[in-house]
């Protein structure tokens, strides 16, 4: 089962909750136990995992990968948006998360969250769910 959906972000760098949109593709789709795979088909936004319970930890996130990353550098990519490539490929372009008993397996205080680098766009979010 393959199932694609939409996040509009609004800011340049930004990290968006989606665990509640994969949630609800398990739920629709019945998956009981196996694991789904987010997958992100774009060069400047990536998916990872972490804290959604303290929004300060994303914002704190987004500050240092700007930081470490700055917009503007000594990049040769003519587009203008080498920094968005580069921590798209820090952070990763896909995510696994085990579905057990109908439910995604994070951890207490884990979170999916798409990554945005070259924002406000529309991105698209892909879940393939693998049955066991
Ligand atoms: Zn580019």
């Amino acid at each position: 089962m393959l199932v694609e959906f939409k996040v509009e972000s609004n800011k340049r760098t930004q990290f968006i909750d989606i665990t509640s949109k994969v949630e609800k593709i398990i739920k629709e789709q019945n998956a009981q136990n196996g694991c789904c795979i987010i997958f992100i088909p774009h060069t400047t936004a990536a998916v990872t995992i972490n804290e959604s319970a303290d929004p300060d930890v994303c914002q704190d996130m987004e500050y240092k990968l700007d930081d470490l990353i700055p917009w503007h550098d000594n990049y040769r990519h003519r587009e203008g948006n080498s920094a968005a490539h580069i921590k798209s490929s820090l952070i990763g372009s896909s995510e696994k998360v085990i579905i057990d008993g109908g439910k995604l397996l994070l951890g207490t205080w884990q979170g999916i969250f798409l990554t945005e680098f070259d924002g406000p766009r529309v991105r698209k979010v892909k879940v393939k769910i693998v049955n066991d």
